[in-house]
């Protein structure tokens, strides 16, 4: 990089430390953010103040020196017949004042400004024209970077100038293609020096476009090329416990004590899980369901299998409430069969704990339910063969790699999502994973009817809470907690749970509070007497709302729901609507809203279906901010994005499932620049000067 022209080691250092620019390669693929169209003259009479860079052609009228010392600066007045402009310099005064004279023509180009009502430019680009030389025409890159940069001369302009030099030094051949040539011709996509030099310094604004449009596909192609490697490896390669038969414990679950029919998309996951168990690989599944879809059951009858054909297997939960719900409902759904089902979490005591670890060794103990306490250490199972991992799709690589190091073989993994997340999502952020989804709610539910409410109709909201508790429905309250106001937001809980107590006077109304504050006895005695039915009132933080189940409850309220986003509104949403009553999700605000806000509010008021929600919540939002793929790395993508590009990431996708299927190794001769290339990537071979 250093002996770029322009460049230096001193320049070279900060481009790595700053914008993480190494090689050839990395300035190639720092792109420009726009364009500065150079081809086009302004008129001085027609500059206004909505034009940012204008470029000007004329003659100086006069100049002058004016101010001393740090005030210093030279002002040029510049005429090109239509009118007049002032250009500032405040360094290089003396070089440029006498460079500037009065008999040559001149081309000024910079960003506009007024003062005073009159146009001025503040250290233009100025250059004497060459009326032999031949017009220039182009469009100019302009680049993100940084302040440091600037300083060093590496500003969003200059970085042009280097990229220039870069692509004098390289040839053509220098960019060998990256892609497969059959796609490239099938897909009329520009080669990848055409599109690299475009992309950068484009000839047109229709080659711009082109290149745009290859290098996007390019993006999601070499991802989705890995993805669906390291899918593909997995089938092929990796060893994984087999599950063959249906045993007698998932058989007389199953006739004896079921006790619904399951649901179509319940039976069909069901099956896709137990043909990848069976194969002898390990397979790493992500189900998604909607809230309230059954996932429970269906982890229950894989558990129940891997049990049959000899293994053990845990359920980990993401807090400690919703492990103990697991373990409750579970344990009582099996309660009539020969099965030792154990729950641990952090607050397990010390001698049950003991017990419950060397049940676990020796391998009588056949589930084992928990909170992330299950990833340490100490824990060491017999023989697992499946991991359920519940309401966390942000369960990372290394804590996976711990749970597969308690076993020989790696055990199976399901991983059930806590929330829908939109499909082009899951493609890109977990598109190495196997795919179930299940679209299809229990029958016989009735949806949830979801209102907003102002404040000020407080005194309604809560006489329907009263008629509901008195027809014996249990009720939920939820109060924001958001970390940077936490001191406030727990004094509004506070103050609503005195509120709810004065409307709902025990002994005829019993109250519980669950809040992230409160120890953990303190908080699962509390949780229990509304589960129970204890307790008609649940006055809550979020601590709830993951998959916790209380069908008795038919009335959710949110406080302030205008500080949640969508995805956990729906899931608050999904803990009623359980069971046979028809529920009602009540969304309290102020007045004052933004549209954001008010957007959000629409939208949960008139759809219950998570995955429409999902993809909403992207389109608001953006994709890095959907829960679970913030650190996923998976959307670093420079040129593509994959809500507004989704049809050429769909065709990313198909194209290179249907190439990895035909092709896993990539051996085929039309192939071989792209194995190439993604070896290089991994830093396995030298490809190409620049890559
Ligand atoms: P989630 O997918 O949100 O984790 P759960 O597994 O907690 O959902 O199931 C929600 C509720 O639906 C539970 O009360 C469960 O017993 C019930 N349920 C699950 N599957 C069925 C079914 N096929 N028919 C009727 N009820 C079902
Ligand atoms: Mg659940």
């Amino acid at each position: 990089m250093e002996y770029l022209k322009g460049m230096g080691p001193l320049r070279a250092d900060l481009l790595k430390k700053e914008l993480g620019i190494f090689t050839y390669q990395d300035l190639l693929y720092h792109f420009p953010f726009r364009h500065i169209d150079k081809t086009s003259i302004n008129r001085i009479a027609d500059l206004n103040l909505s034009m940012e860079y204008v470029q000007i052609r004329g003659r100086v009228v006069y100049k002058e020196i004016i101010g001393d010392k740090s005030a210093r600066r030279l002002l040029v007045h510049f005429s090109d017949g239509t009118g007049n402009i002032e250009l500032a310099w405040f360094k290089g005064i003396s070089w440029i004042e006498k460079m500037l004279n009065q008999e040559s023509m001149y081309s000024v180009f910079g960003k506009l400004g007024f003062f005073l009502g009159k146009p001025q430019l503040v250290h233009p680009e100025i250059e004497a024209i060459d009326l032999h030389a031949p017009a220039k025409n182009f469009l100019e890159p302009v680049y993100s970077t940084t302040e440091k940069l600037k300083t060093k001369g590496l500003g969003g302009r200059q970085l042009g100038k280097i990229t220039i030099h870069l692509f004098n030094v390289l040839k053509e051949k220098d960019f060998p293609e990256n892609l497969p040539q059959p796609i490239v011709e099938k897909l009329k996509l520009l080669s990848r020096y055409e599109a690299l030099r475009n992309i950068h310094f484009p000839a047109s604004t229709l080659l711009y476009e082109q290149s745009l449009r290859r290098l996007k596909f390019e993006e999601f192609f070499i991802t989705q090329i890995r993805l669906a490697r390291v899918r593909s490896e997995r089938h092929r390669k990796s060893k994984g416990v087999v599950f063959q038969k249906v045993g007698s414990l998932f058989n007389q679950f199953y006739k004896e004590h079921l006790p619904f029919e399951l649901t179509g998309a319940q039976k069909r996951v069901i099956k896709e899980i137990r043909a990848d168990t069976a194969t002898g690989h390990q397979m790493n599944r992500l189900l998604q369901g909607d809230v309230g879809s059954g996932k429970t059951i269906v982890a229950l009858l894989v558990m129940l299998l891997a049990i049959d054909n000899g293994y053990q297997a845990c359920l980990m939960a993401p807090t400690e409430i919703l492990a103990r719900q697991h373990f409750i409902s579970l344990s009582e759904l099996t309660s009539a069969m020969p099965l030792n089902i154990k729950l641990l979490t952090g607050s397990t005591p010390v001698k049950e704990r003991k017990g419950l670890l060397k049940e676990l060794t020796e391998g009588s103990l056949q589930i084992l339910i928990g909170t992330h306490a299950l990833i340490e250490d100490p824990v060491v199972f017999r023989n697992l063969g499946f991991v359920v991992i519940d309401e966390q799709h942000r369960f990372g690589v290394a804590q996976r790699a711990k749970l597969w190091k308690k076993a020989t073989l790696p055990p199976h993994m399901l991983v059930m999502t806590a929330t829908p997340i939109p499909r082009t999502l899951a493609m890109t952020a977990y598109g190495d994973l196997d795919y179930s989804i299940m679209d299809e709610l229990p029958p016989g539910r009735i949806p949830v009817q979801t209102v907003h409410r102002l404040d000020d109709q407080r005194t309604r909201v809560m006489d329907f809470l009263r008629t509901e508790i008195d027809a014996g429905r249990q009720v939920y309250m939820i109060f924001p907690l958001i970390e940077e106001s936490a001191k406030l937001d727990y004094e509004n809980l506070m103050s609503g749970y005195e509120n709810v107590k004065a409307f709902f006077p025990e002994p005829r109304f019993w109250i519980s509070m669950v809040h992230g504050r409160q120890p953990a006895e303190q908080k699962k005695t509390n949780m229990q007497r509304f589960v129970s039915g204890d307790t008609q009132i649940m006055v809550s933080t979020t601590v709830i709302e993951v998959g916790v189940n209380v069908p008795n409850a038919t009335v959710m309220v949110i406080e302030s729901s205008e500080k949640f986003g969508l995805a956990q509104l729906h899931q608050l949403r999904g803990r009623v609507g359980r069971g046979a009553e028809k529920s009602y999700c009540v969304l309290m605000t102020s007045n004052q809203l933004s549209n954001d806000a008010r957007e959000r509010l629409r939208i949960m008021t008139s759809t219950n279906n998570g995955f429409e929600i999902a993809e909403k919540d992207m389109e608001l939002r953006g994709p890095g901010e959907i829960e679970g793929t913030r650190q996923s790395g998976a959307l670093n993508f420079k040129l593509a994005d994959i809500v507004k590009d989704k049809p050429v990431l769909d065709a990313a996708r198909e194209i290179a499932s249907q190439l990895v299927e035909e092709d896993p190794e990539l051996e085929q001769p039309q192939n071989q620049n792209l194995r190439n290339y993604l070896m290089s990537l991994e830093g396995k071979t030298p490809w190409s000067k620049i890559s």
